[in-house]
């Protein structure tokens, strides 16, 4: 028997669902992954440095994850197929010139994965070949956590809490992915052709692993660093200027971490009475929960809302709202505790939970613009970006998703940095041109005296933005906007 894995968001050779079934009903095992010109291509239409490149940090990091496993698999006698293309072509020709039997492969829940690994099926089976995909990337999958009377949940608690009674110790049991001798076989010639350049696909190096280390062996030193601060995590996970969340999400967006890994720590430690480790086991089960939502509701993919009523409201959207748009995208808003987000994310690719939660409501309910714009410039730039996650934070942050805050609930960006950088420490990490105001002036600079300004040398208008919006004002406006749907019972 000879099988092919096919590795997409999955990027381990431990753990790993699809690779453990190859494993032990194959002799000869080939593991490849694609580059998937379908989806990098269109990034190459825009962000490009002068030699025509986009430096594009989950492209590097991806790249230097593939090339760990390639080394990986090199020291047990095989190595990584690694081609640039479309996988509706590269994989049945690959399958076909390995001659295998099978094609193993772990599941993907968004809705072009679905239609592209059906098409893919389609074409195996014409030659013979099949195509196994397994469960890896979540605990529980669409269908698994049911209400009583067996509908999907669509709300958070209830859904958790039957998460939890469901969840049994197999349910976290590791893949075993030992290979025997010689069972990783060599790549054959025509297939042994390296990983192909960065610079060939279209794409520079960009410094990410400066400070994240790529592959499983970033993501467990990571993970360490993350259980010695575990059982704190409920008291700092708030507080974005200190080190308080696990910062794991990139390296599981990729698989390079398994899924059941983390909820094994997480599950013991919340048995042994940690509140952080209970606290941050339910962030693991809200990426379930928003997996769930969008396997069952696939048209939040097409940009629907989860509450149909919420597309009537009028967003804005002319010369003015553009303008405000690319102020939120640059991080010039005037609002210190958004800006200084918007920094954060543009220079890293990474943005703290309770950030993402102030700009996507700045941007929704003080700016009056729609959340798909913002959901399109995190998938953007985030370096964890997942759809299922993504789509939900941002319908959660506009009132429109399931279980979402409701739409009269608006965040007061002058309170939130009060509360959550109340020594502006985050503010003055990626706003140097504030760092001189008081504690108390940081949070709105507008506010503060001319004698502080002038104290502080600082110019607003020049040196850092007016405020774009007064946000009591945007707060009126936000209520009427969203009177056209029906009030919450
Ligand atoms: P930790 O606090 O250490 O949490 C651990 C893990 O739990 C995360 O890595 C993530 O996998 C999961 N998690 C935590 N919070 C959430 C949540 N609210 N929803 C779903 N899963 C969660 N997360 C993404 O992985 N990709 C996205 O594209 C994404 N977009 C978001 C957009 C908005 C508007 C909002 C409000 C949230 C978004 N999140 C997204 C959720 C959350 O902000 C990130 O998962 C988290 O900040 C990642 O940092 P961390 O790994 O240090 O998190």
């Amino acid at each position: 028997q000879k099988a092919l894995v096919w590795l997409r968001r999955d990027l381990r050779l431990y753990d790993n669902a699809a690779l453990h079934h190859a494993l032990k009903s194959s002799q000869q095992v080939w593991v490849v992954f694609i580059f998937d010109a379908t989806i990098l291509s269109p990034l190459l239409k825009q962000g490009l440095n002068e030699q025509g490149l986009r430096p594009d940090r989950r492209v590097d990091f991806i790249w230097q994850g593939i090339e760990q496993l390639d080394q990986e698999l090199r020291k047990q006698g095989g190595g990584l197929i690694v081609q640039f293309g479309k996988p509706t072509e590269c994989i049945p020709q690959i399958a076909k010139e390995l001659g295998v039997e099978t094609v193993f492969t772990n599941h993907d829940y968004e809705p072009t994965a679905i239609a592209r690994d059906e098409h893919i099926q389609s074409s195996l089976a014409k030659s013979g070949i099949a195509f196994e995909s397994f469960k890896d990337q979540v605990i529980f999958e669409k269908k698994e956590i049911l209400t009583n009377s067996n509908t999907i949940f669509s709300v958070f608690t209830p859904y958790k809490n039957n998460w939890l009674k469901t969840l049994q110790a197999k349910d976290l049991e590791p893949y075993n992915c030992n290979a025997k001798k010689g069972q990783y076989a060599a790549i054959p010639a025509n297939l042994n052709q390296g990983i192909p350049s960065l610079e060939s696909m279209g794409f520079i190096k960009t410094g990410i692993e400066t400070y994240l280390p790529p592959g499983a062996a970033g993501g467990q030193h990571f993970l360490e660093d993350f259980l010695h601060r575990i059982d704190q995590y409920q008291i700092g996970r708030d507080f974005p200027a200190i080190k308080g969340v696990s910062y794991l999400s990139t390296h599981l967006r990729f698989g390079m971490l398994s899924i059941r890994g983390l909820v094994r720590e997480a599950h013991r430690r919340m048995l042994a009475g940690s509140m952080g480790a209970t606290i941050w086991l339910s962030e693991l089960i809200w990426r379930d929960f928003y997996f769930m939502i969008l396997a069952n509701h696939p048209r939040l993919a097409k940009g629907e809302a989860f509450k149909p009523d919420y597309d009537k409201i009028t967003w804005e959207s002319g010369a003015l709202a553009k303008k405000l748009f690319t102020a939120w995208c640059e991080g010039k808003t005037g609002y210190p505790l958004v800006d200084a987000a918007m920094h954060q994310l543009n220079q890293s690719g990474y943005m703290h939970n309770r950030l993402r939660m102030v700009v996507a409501s700045f941007l929704t309910k003080d700016l009056g613009i729609d959340w798909r714009w913002g959901e399109a410039y995190f998938a953007e730039h985030l370096n964890d970006f997942e759809l299922s996650s993504n789509n939900g934070g941002w319908q959660w942050a506009s009132s429109s998703g399931c279980d979402a805050q409701p739409y009269f609930r608006i965040f007061n960006p002058i309170t939130q940095s009060e509360k959550f950088d109340s020594e502006g420490k985050f503010i003055r990490r990626y706003l140097p041109q504030l760092e001189k105001l008081s504690n108390k002036s940081i949070h709105a600079p507008w506010l503060a005296g001319h004698i502080e300004l002038e104290a502080a040398g600082l110019l607003l208008g020049r040196d850092y933005p007016l405020p774009v919006v007064d946000h009591d004002e945007a707060r009126k406006k936000t209520l009427v906007r969203y009177s056209v749907v029906k009030k919450p019972a």
